[in-house]
């Protein structure tokens, strides 16, 4: 129709140009079948990047981050196909796919690495966190596999159905009595970050990107950030700031008493064997303050 300006693209497929609302249902509608092929054929892989201390520059822990490589559209990334395989309930299949495979990672590098103290960070849909079967998962994989749930963070991304759950609450409280950290993720984007963090056993906040992003154009959301960085600092939580893409960044951050980092800057997320060559020297790769203090001739 009228409505569509199509165009061939380089695949043979067709690329539309119509309101996005309408192209992502259209495209949400085919990429069902093929996510549920997905994960039958097990098509999914991980890429980790470093979380670094902010005042040792030490990397303190890795998260895992879902990949799919479609065979005909490319990568698809995850912030596409999660929601809809939270639609389609194949979150529970997919999130803990990532954890077990992840766990069976970390361990691989602490044997590699034995001075090696790191924390794993795996995403996790509220949706599998409604009942105590999360946890009873987690003590399975850590009874045949020595893995130590101390060394294991997880990352909630607030939204609604987190919210008011009693059995949430539960579980977190039961996860974090066994040693599983607890982060916020994506904090400030939600409704309720203050009250999550005032109601559940939360370890860390993560900042999102987008605060990030315009931190350095816009005072207000410079002092967002100090505020949430001195919240954190009160409640003793670590805050780890998402996104970190330049020096002037990194460098507000860390004057700001930012613990923790993450972003393209230091190192973007990489497939295992790449990571390994980060964990062999665990420290940030850049070091902008050396850098300025010692210019080049
Ligand atoms: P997230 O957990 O907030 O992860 C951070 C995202 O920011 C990742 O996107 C990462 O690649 C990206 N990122 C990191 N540093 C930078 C930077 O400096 N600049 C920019 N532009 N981006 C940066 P990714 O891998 O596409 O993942 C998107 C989201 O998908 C994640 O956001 C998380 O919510 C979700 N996700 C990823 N893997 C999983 C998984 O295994 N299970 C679940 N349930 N969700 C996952
Ligand atoms: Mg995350
Ligand atoms: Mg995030
Ligand atoms: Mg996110």
């Amino acid at each position: 129709t009228a409505m569509y300006a199509a165009k061939r693209s380089a695949a043979g497929g067709f690329l539309f140009f119509e309101p996005a609302m309408h192209e992502r249902a259209l495209q949400a509608l085919s990429l069902q079948s093929d996510l549920r092929d997905a994960v039958r054929q097990g098509d999914f892989t991980i890429c980790y990047q470093p979380i670094f201390d902010t005042h040792t520059r030490a990397v303190t822990g890795v998260e895992a981050l879902i990949r799919w490589t479609h065979v005909e559209r490319g990568p698809v990334p995850p912030d596409v196909f999660i929601p809809i395989a939270e639609r389609m309930g194949l979150i529970g299949t997919i999130d803990r796919w990532v954890r077990e495979s992840a766990i069976a990672q970390l361990l691989v590098w602490q044997q590699q690495f034995p001075a090696l103290k790191i924390r794993l960070n795996v995403n996790v849909s509220a949706l599998n966190l409604r009942d105590q079967s999360f946890l009873t998962n987690l003590e399975a994989i850590a009874q045949t596999s020595g893995f130590d749930l101390s060394d294991l963070q997880i990352e909630i991304t607030e939204g609604l159905l987190l919210a008011d759950s009693p059995a949430t609450e539960r579980l977190l409280v039961a996860m974090r009595k066994r040693g599983v950290k607890i982060a916020l993720d994506d904090f400030g984007t939600g409704f309720s970050s203050l009250s999550y963090i005032d109601r559940y056993p939360i370890d860390t906040i993560k900042i999102d990107r987008t605060f990030v992003t315009r931190m350095l154009l816009q005072t207000r959301t410079m002092s967002i950030l100090r505020n949430v960085i001195s919240l954190a600092k009160d409640l003793d939580l670590d805050v780890v700031a998402e996104g970190v893409e330049n020096e002037a960044q990194y460098e507000a951050l860390a004057a700001m008493g930012c613990s923790h980092v993450q972003g393209y800057l230091f190192c973007k997320p990489l497939p295992a064997p790449a990571l390994a060559a980060v964990l062999a020297c665990p420290v940030m790769p850049l070091a902008p303050a050396a850098v300025r203090t010692n210019p080049s001739p």
